[in-house]
Order: C-alpha cells, then sequence, then structure tokens
C-alpha cells in the first residue's frame, strides 16, 4: 500500500499511538481493555504504578505495580513518572519508559487514568499522537449501581467516588470520543473503531 501514496504523506497507524481510556468509576475501563488487549496485539497496557494496595483479583505487574509511598516517592524524584496524580488518597502514576518505548518500537499503548493523568498526557507533547477516549455508563443511575455494586470499599469512599464522577464528567470537553458502554460487547467494539480509524488517519510529514 505505501508505494500508493504520494510523497509526504504517511498512516497514523505506521508508528504508535497512545489510547488514553479515561471516564468515572464504574465506566467499565478495565473490562473493555482487557477484552481489547485480548484481541489486538499491537495494543500494549501501560501499567500504572500505585500506592493503594491490591484488590482481590488484582495482581502485581499486570494490573499495577503496587508500591510503597516510599518507592513512589523515588520514582517521582528519578522523574520516571510521565505524569501522577492522588485519586481518594492513594498515588497513581503512569511509568514513563515503559510507555514510550513501546511507541518507538511501533506499537500502541492504552492508558487507563483519570481526567487529570489524560489532560496531563495530551500535554506532555510525547511525540507520538494521543487520542483520548472518554467512557460513561449509559447513566447517571447505571454509574451509581456499578460503584455501589462493586462491594469491596466503605460507604464514605463509595460517595466520594460519586462525587469525583460527577467532577470528571465535566471533563468530556477535553476528550476526542465519547464512548457509551451499555453493553461489554458494544463498548468494545465503539473502541475498536476508533483505534482502527486512527490507525487509517492520514498524516502529511515534512
Ligand atoms: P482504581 O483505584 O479504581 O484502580 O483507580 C482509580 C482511578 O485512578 C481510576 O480512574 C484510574 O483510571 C486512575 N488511574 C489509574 N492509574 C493511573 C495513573 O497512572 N495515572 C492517573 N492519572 N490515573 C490513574
Amino acid at each position: 500500500m505505501k508505494d500508493l501514496l504520494p510523497a509526504g504523506v504517511k498512516l497514523q497507524g505506521e508508528g504508535g499511538i497512545a489510547f488514553v481510556i479515561a471516564g468515572p468509576s464504574g465506566a467499565g475501563k478495565s473490562s473493555v481493555i482487557s477484552a481489547l488487549l485480548s484481541r489486538d496485539q499491537r495494543l500494549r497496557f501501560s501499567v500504572s504504578a500505585t500506592t493503594r494496595p491490591p484488590r482481590p483479583t488484582e495482581v502485581h505487574g499486570r494490573d499495577y505495580y503496587f508500591v510503597s509511598e516510599e518507592e513512589f516517592d523515588r520514582l517521582i524524584a528519578q522523574g520516571a513518572l510521565l505524569e501522577w496524580t492522588v485519586y481518594q488518597g492513594h498515588r497513581y502514576g503512569t511509568p514513563r519508559a515503559e510507555v514510550v518505548e513501546r511507541l518507538k518500537s511501533g506499537l500502541d499503548v492504552v492508558l487507563k487514568v483519570e481526567v487529570n493523568g489524560a489532560r496531563a498526557i495530551r500535554q506532555a507533547n510525547l511525540g507520538f499522537p494521543v487520542v483520548l477516549i472518554f467512557l460513561v455508563p449509559p447513566s447517571w443511575e447505571e454509574l451509581a449501581k456499578r460503584v455501589r455494586g462493586r462491594g469491596t470499599e466503605t460507604a464514605e469512599a463509595v460517595a466520594e467516588r460519586l462525587h469525583i464522577a460527577r467532577e470528571e464528567l465535566k471533563c468530556i470537553p477535553e476528550f476526542d470520543y465519547l464512548v457509551v458502554n451499555d453493553q461489554l460487547e458494544r463498548a468494545v467494539a465503539r473502541v475498536e473503531a476508533i483505534i482502527q480509524a486512527e490507525r487509517m488517519r492520514i498524516v502529511r510529514c515534512g
């Protein structure tokens, strides 16, 4: 196909693309992302570092790097984090080297962050395209149900997640795409459509 293109033009998918998936608690980011990763060999998940303790099903190195406060301080001091934030009293950050190396090798990276992280990744001037996708449940009622249904948190933590969710929804205008997760399969297909379209985007270079 490349021999068909005129000079000074390429497809965005020839290099790595960062797909940032944000959205309120209960949107289903983790489920959507694991389905995407199982189907698309070019996608890699950016495993974040966090000081939050692991939930029962979470695995160190797969879901997060679970680190101590001291270790997180070290990561910040070393400049090892592309961005970091505090969420419900715990720190979360994106390891820079993993993301950049994968993008450089032509792989696409999926990042699961909250809205401040999404903003910071766009502003970080990675030298690679950054696509911001906001995932939402079909309604506020459904969002609240999903947050309560997780069952791993205290009533205060649930109330705080709902408050944060309200604030996060206000950031939708900063995003490129809005995907409704009414049903997992459909939501995954919508995000896949975005990924395919972004790879086919024509880029004028030079
Ligand atoms: P949870 O504790 O539910 O796994 O994550 C809480 C929030 O932190 C979610 O919105 C999640 O997307 C976000 N998050 C996870 N990792 C990172 C990160 O590296 N950076 C930022 N900014 N947010 C993150």
